[in-house]
C-alpha cells in the first residue's frame, strides 16, 4: 500500500498566542509558528507575531464570533483539515489560551476525526494577564483563595443559562475572584444577577480593556456603580471584568506595567521598516504605543561598477570610512556577492561614525574599527583624522548613502587627502504615510514624532504636503544636531535631542522629557 504525502506530513497545531503583547507567546509556540506553512489566525492574536512566520507561508485571518463576514467555526475546521490534507503544516494561532473560551477543543476534535494529527501549545490567558497588567493579582493568600473564569456571553443556542450566578455570588461573598470574559455590553445583566443572589453592592469590580497592550485602560468601580462607570468610559471588547476583593487592590509594585515611563505615550517612528524594529522594541519596552511611518526606503545602487572596482582594490586606499549601519550592511552583502570576506579588508584602516556603525562592523564582519570619533557626525571624524595627522597624501574610500552631506569629503580634500566618495546604497522617499498614522495625526492622537536623520524629516514634510501643521504641536525628538537643524528649517520645533546621538540617547531623551511632563 502506498501512503500518500498528506497522510505523513500534513498536520495541525493549535497555538495560544497569549493576550495583547506579542512577547506573551510561549517558546514552544514561537518555534512551531516559525515552522508553519499555513497560519490561520484570530483577530485577538497580536498581528506582529506574523513577522515570525516564513514569508512564503499562507496567512489566513479568521474573525471572532459575531463578525458575519468572517469564517464560521465549520468553515475554519474545514480549512484546517483541507490544508493539512494537502500536506501542509497548519498553525492555528489563537488569542490567549486555545482551550479557554476559544473553541480549541472543538477544532482538535474535528481535525482528529478527519484522521489528521493535531497538537496544542497552551497560552497565557487574558483572564490572568489582563488584570495583572492593570495591577490586579487574581488570587492573593490573604484576600482571594478561588479564581473562577466565566463566559459573560452565553451561547444562545444552548437554550438555557449554564452559568450558576447563585454559586458565583457565594464565591465572591467568600472573597473569591470571578473573571468574566466577553462581558462587554452585558454589565447590567451580570451585576444584577450577582446582586440578586446576595453579592453586596460594595463588591469591588474592575474592567481591563485591551490588557497587556499600550492602549490598555482599567476602570475600577463596585457592583452597584459598575454599569454606569463602564458605559461612561465606553469600554469596548476585548475586556476582562474582575469581580471580588482583589479588584480593589492597588499597590505601586503591582502596577509595574502602567508605571513604565512611556505608558500612554504615542510615538511615531519614521525610519525604514527594515531599521525600525530596534527603536520599536526599545520604545515598547518603556510602555509606548509605537506607530510605524516609514518615510524612507533603501535600494541598492543602480550601478555597482565603481564600488566593485574600489572594494576589490582596497590595497590602493589607506582608509575606508563607513558612516552608517546601512553602509556596513551593504558592504558586507557586496563582499559576499563578490566572494570576498573580512580578510580582504586587512590592509586598510577603518573609520566608523557612530557606535551603532561600529558594532555593526563587529557583528557583520568581525572587524574592530580603528577610529570612531567622539561625536557621531562627519565633522568630528574629519577633525580627528586631521588632528591625528592621517590625512595629507593619504587615500580615502568613503562608502555612504547617496544623500550624505559632502562635508567630510571637503574636509579631507582640503587637508590634502585624496577621496573616492561612493554611494553604496540609495535612499528613496516612501510613497505615502500609512493610513492609521495619518488618521492618528489628524485626530491628534500622537504625542511624539521621532526623526533619526535629516531625510526622515524632509520626507515626512513632503509626505504630509499641505498637512504639515499636523506635526506642529507635537513633541519632536531628533537623533542629533544635524537632524535638529533640518527639522527647524522645516518650520517645526525640537523638544528633545539625543545625546549621545544614537537610538539609546533618543529613547532616553524621550523618557526624561515624558517624566518631567508627568511630574508637573
Ligand atoms: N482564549 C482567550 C479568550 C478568548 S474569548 C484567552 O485565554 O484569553 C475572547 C475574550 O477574551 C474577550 O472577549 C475578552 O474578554 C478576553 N480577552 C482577550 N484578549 C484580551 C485582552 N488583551 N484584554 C482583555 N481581555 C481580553
Amino acid at each position: 500500500m502506498t501512503i500518500s504525502k498528506e497522510n505523513t506530513t500534513g498536520r495541525v497545531c493549535l497555538i495560544g498566542a497569549g493576550p495583547g503583547d506579542e512577547g506573551l507567546i510561549t517558546v514552544q509556540g514561537l518555534r512551531m509558528l516559525r515552522l508553519a506553512d499555513v497560519v490561520v489566525y484570530d483577530m485577538l492574536a497580536n498581528p506582529r507575531l506574523l513577522n515570525e512566520v516564513r514569508p512564503d507561508a499562507e496567512h489566513v485571518p479568521v474573525g471572532m464570533r459575531g463578525e458575519s463576514d468572517k469564517l464560521s467555526q465549520d468553515q475554519i475546521n474545514a480549512l484546517l483539515i483541507d490544508r493539512a490534507k494537502q500536506g501542509y503544516f497548519v498553525v492555528r494561532l489563537k488569542g490567549g489560551d486555545p482551550y479557554l473560551f476559544g473553541r480549541g477543543a472543538e477544532e482538535v476534535a474535528a481535525v482528529t476525526r478527519s484522521g489528521i494529527g493535531c497538537q496544542v501549545v497552551p497560552g497565557v490567558t487574558s483572564g490572568i494577564a489582563a488584570p495583572m497588567a492593570a495591577g490586579i493579582p487574581v488570587s492573593r493568600r490573604d484576600v482571594a483563595s478561588t479564581v473562577t473564569f466565566v463566559t459573560g456571553h452565553e451561547d444562545p443556542t444552548k437554550g438555557q443559562m449554564q452559568v450558576d450566578y447563585r454559586a458565583l455570588a457565594g464565591l465572591i461573598q467568600a472573597g473569591g475572584t470571578v473573571c468574566f470574559f466577553m462581558a462587554v455590553g452585558r454589565w447590567q445583566e451580570i451585576t444584577d444577577a450577582l446582586s440578586g443572589y446576595g453579592a453586596v453592592a460594595q463588591t469591588p469590580v474592575a474592567v481591563v480593556e485591551r490588557g497587556f497592550t499600550p492602549l490598555q485602560r482599567c476602570i475600577r468601580s463596585d457592583l452597584a456603580k459598575a454599569t454606569k462607570a463602564m458605559k461612561q468610559a465606553n469600554l469596548k471588547s476585548p475586556a476582562i471584568m474582575v469581580v471580588g476583593p482583589v479588584a480593589a487592590i492597588s499597590e505601586p509594585g503591582l502596577e509595574f506595567y502602567i508605571r513604565r515611563p512611556l505608558f500612554t505615550q504615542r510615538v511615531v517612528i519614521t525610519r525604514t521598516r527594515h531599521q525600525a524594529s530596534k527603536l520599536y522594541d526599545m520604545l515598547s519596552e518603556f510602555g509606548a504605543h509605537v506607530l510605524e511611518a516609514p518615510t524612507i526606503e533603501f535600494k541598492p545602487p543602480e550601478d555597482w561598477g565603481q564600488i566593485d572596482k574600489a572594494i576589490t582594490h582596497l590595497d590602493q586606499f589607506d582608509w575606508l570610512v563607513l558612516t552608517s549601519v546601512n553602509g556596513v550592511e551593504a558592504l558586507a552583502k557586496r563582499l559576499g556577492f563578490l566572494s570576498l570576506d573580512a580578510r580582504d579588508l586587512a590592509g586598510v584602516k577603518i573609520a566608523a561614525i557612530g557606535d551603532a556603525t561600529e558594532s555593526e562592523l563587529r557583528a557583520r564582519l568581525g572587524i574592530q574599527a580603528d577610529l570612531v570619533p567622539p561625536h557621531y557626525v562627519a565633522e568630528s571624524l574629519g577633525q580627528q583624522l586631521i588632528d591625528g595627522g592621517f590625512v595629507k597624501d593619504r587615500k580615502f574610500l568613503l562608502l555612504r548613502a547617496d544623500i550624505a552631506r559632502p562635508k567630510l569629503h571637503q574636509m579631507l580634500n582640503e587637508a590634502g587627502g585624496q577621496v573616492k566618495d561612493l554611494a553604496i546604497y540609495e535612499t528613496k522617499r516612501a510613497q505615502r504615510l500609512p493610513e492609521d498614522v495619518l488618521a492618528a495625526l489628524r485626530r491628534k492622537e500622537v504625542d511624539w514624532v521621532t526623526f533619526t536623520s535629516s531625510s526622515t524629516a524632509i520626507n515626512m514634510a513632503e509626505m504630509l504636503g499641505g498637512e504639515r501643521d499636523l506635526i506642529q504641536d507635537l513633541n519632536i525628538a531628533s537623533i542629533g544636531p544635524i537632524t535638529s537643524q533640518t527639522v527647524r528649517d522645516l518650520g517645526w520645533t525640537i523638544n528633545v535631542e539625543a545625546d549621545p546621538s544614537n537610538l539609546r540617547g533618543l529613547v532616553a531623551a524621550i523618557v526624561q522629557a515624558s517624566h518631567a511632563n508627568t511630574k508637573c
